[in-house]
Formats: C-alpha cells, sequence, structure tokens
C-alpha cells in the first residue's frame, strides 16, 4: 500500500462549495492495475514541496484544480519503478515539475505516481534527491526567470537587477542564482524587518521595501534596474517596468499580489524593455533539460539547504495556510515517507 494525500472538492457555478483534503492509503493495485500508456512512468516518490498553488489546493481556494477527486501536489522527485518511455529505466533518479500534475493530473504528494515521461527529468548528477524537491517548480521556475534576463542581454555589467517577493519561493532561488553569476541583486519584501539577514545571505546587494512599489506611479519613472525577476504581479509590476533602463528584461513570474496588469505601453516603446512571460508548467522538454543543468551548476548548495525545510506529508495541510499567509521563508520540501 502507499499513503497520498487527497483532495475531493465540489463546485457550483465555479464557486467550492465542498472541499476535503485528507491523508489516505491506497491499495496498491489501484495503480499497478491500470495500464500504462505509451510514455507513462511509475515513480517512487521521495519528495513532494509546497508551493503557492499547493497551498490553494489543498486549503481549498479556486483557481487550481481542474479535477476531483485528485492528489495535489504540483511537483514531485523519485526513483523510476517501471516505464513504458524508452528514455528511463527502472532506478532512474527523475524530478517532474509542472505538467498538470497536482492540477489536472494526480500530483507529487504521494508515495507512488504515474506520470508522462514526456516532461520528466533526470536529476542531474551533482544534485541529491532532497535538494532537486529544495529547488522544485519554485526554482526551476526563477531559473527559468534568469534565462529569459540571458537572452534578453542583460548581463551582470548592465546593472542592478530587482527581485520582488524576495524571501519567496521563487524569490529566494532567483536572488541566490544571480548574485553567484555576478549580478548585483536587490531584493524588494515585504519582511524585511525579520529576512534582511537572510535575504543578504542569499547574496542581495541590498534590500527594498515592497510598498515602495504598490502605489500607482508614472508610466515612465527614474530608471533603476537593467532587469528583473517579478513574482508579485499587479501594480508592483507596472512600478518595476516603469523604473527599467532601456533595452531591459522583467520576467513576469508569478501574481501573489494580483493578476492585473495596470501599465502603459511607454515602457516598451521608449524604453525597449522586454516583458518576458514565465510559464513552468508547459515548459517544452528541452527548456526543462537545459534549466535543470543550469540550476546543478548555478545555485550554491549550501544557500539552497539555508532556505529549505522539511515536513512530513500530512503536515502539508497545515502549512497551506502559512504559504497562503505569506510567512513561510524560501521552499518547503515535503518527505512523502514522513
Ligand atoms: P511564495 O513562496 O508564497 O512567495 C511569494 C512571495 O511574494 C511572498 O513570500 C512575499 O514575499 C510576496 N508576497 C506575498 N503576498 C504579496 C502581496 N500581496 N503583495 C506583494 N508581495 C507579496 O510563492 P512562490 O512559490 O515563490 O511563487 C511566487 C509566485 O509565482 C506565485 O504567484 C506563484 O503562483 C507564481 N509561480 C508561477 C510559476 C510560473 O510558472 N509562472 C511557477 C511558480 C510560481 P516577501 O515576504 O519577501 O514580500
Amino acid at each position: 500500500s502507499f499513503r497520498a494525500l487527497y483532495v475531493d472538492q465540489q463546485l457550483e457555478n465555479g464557486a467550492i462549495t465542498v472541499h476535503r483534503a485528507q491523508l489516505r492509503t491506497f491499495d496498491d493495485r489501484t495503480l499497478d492495475d491500470r495500464v500504462l500508456e505509451p510514455g507513462d512512468v511509475t515513480v517512487d516518490v521521495d519528495f513532494s514541496t509546497l508551493n503557492y498553488k499547493d497551498g490553494l489546493a489543498l486549503a481549498g481556494r479556486p483557481g487550481v484544480l481542474r479535477r476531483s477527486p485528485i492528489v495535489p501536489g504540483i511537483d514531485l522527485v523519485g526513483r523510476v519503478r517501471e516505464s513504458a518511455d524508452s528514455r528511463f529505466v527502472p532506478g532512474d533518479r527523475v524530478v517532474l515539475n509542472g505538467d498538470g500534475i497536482g492540477e489536472s493530473r494526480d500530483g507529487g504528494l504521494t508515495e507512488r505516481a504515474i506520470v508522462r515521461g514526456e516532461a520528466l527529468v533526470k536529476v542531474p548528477d551533482a544534485l541529491g534527491q532532497h535538494q532537486a524537491a529544495a529547488i522544485g517548480t519554485a526554482g526551476f521556475t526563477a531559473m527559468l526567470a534568469v534565462l529569459a534576463l540571458e537572452r534578453g542581454g542583460v548581463a551582470p555589467a548592465s546593472g542592478d537587477v530587482l527581485v520582488t517577493g524576495a524571501a519567496g519561493g521563487v524569490g529566494s532561488v532567483a536572488i541566490a542564482v544571480l548574485a553567484r553569476l555576478g549580478y548585483a541583486v536587490t531584493a524588494s519584501t515585504g519582511r524585511g524587518d525579520t529576512e534582511a539577514d537572510y535575504l543578504r545571505e542569499l547574496g542581495a546587494s541590498s534590500i527594498v521595501n515592497r510598498a515602495d512599489f504598490t502605489e500607482a506611479g508614472r508610466p515612465l519613472q527614474k530608471t533603476r534596474w537593467a532587469g528583473a525577476v517579478d513574482a508579485v504581479g499587479g501594480v508592483t509590476l507596472a512600478n518595476v517596468l516603469a523604473q527599467t533602463s532601456w533595452g531591459g528584461v522583467v520576467a513576469a513570474c508569478g501574481l501573489a499580489g494580483g493578476s492585473d496588469l495596470p501599465t502603459t505601453v511607454m515602457p516598451f516603446i521608449l524604453r525597449g524593455v522586454t516583458l518576458a512571460g514565465i510559464n513552468s508548467v508547459e515548459a517544452p522538454r528541452a527548456l526543462r533539460e537545459e534549466a535543470w543543468a543550469r540550476l546543478a551548476t548555478d545555485l550554491d548548495p549550501h544557500l539552497l539547504d539555508t532556505m529549505t525545510s522539511t515536513i512530513g506529508l500530512q503536515d502539508a495541510l497545515g502549512a497551506a495556510e502559512s504559504i497562503l499567509a505569506g510567512q513561510i521563508r524560501g521552499r518547503t520540501v515535503v518527505d512523502v515517507h514522513a
């Protein structure tokens, strides 16, 4: 048998009327009886993680789950048990981020999963299983954002780069990677009183208050950033665009502060600013492999440890509320066997 978190939701006119999230034990046969479709891989899961999206799914907030009942969890790290994809053999260490798991297909908060081989990546040799989980969707997304800055020509010599939502998962990894690559990183946080030392340890050279970005400002402001990684969206993203220098790149990763974007075309047509969209869920395989190869070389494993805490499967239910309240620092790994 194996254990998994299980979410049962009923919707009426788009509103969630019933929500149950619990730890359940399943009979081995519920998975083993399922015929693997071409490309499917069965994985013995070691770790999942807790992302903002998982918080929404576990706490019964709308916007993430496309099916019910479902095993939540948008990340998993484990070992291949059985594979109908010729690229994988039993024993391979693998990581999966997104690809609909924990949203429209059963996810990673389980001891056993069947996933699509197409989106599965071998864990780089330099990384352990727990480290790959600590990186998770948030770290993978942060690396996709760094790649977008590089592709847009933003180099360490271009000037300061800003990371918003700094103390969160995406922000923490983005700071650590950018600083290691030689960028001067400014961290924007609402928790400067408690997290300033942590953010400096990750490599931030200065820290600004996120409240500085929450009032609507002029369409073009004094330029401060050669590039930015934004996890917040809304008025914050509009102000970041208005403060980005000529030719700069802003990677839009998230909506922790809102999904609207009250901006003008001015930063784009007068300063040649690029707004680069980041989507981890549907990233094609070549991009996944590139990002994971870079995470193995460009993220200091000791810093990864400082930003990571580990909880058991059952604890994920309570931690969901904390991540939604913005109280979680860095990354949360879920040990599915604990
Ligand atoms: P997280 O750990 O919860 O971090 C989000 C951070 O945003 C918080 O730690 C907080 O940072 C800041 N924040 C929270 N509420 C805010 C508000 N109302 N206004 C301004 N800042 C606020 O979440 P995460 O896993 O890093 O994800 C960050 C965002 O990226 C989420 O919106 C998530 O859905 C999105 N995301 C997108 C992708 C993708 O593929 N595009 C992938 C992963 C995540 P401070 O306390 O430092 O201010």
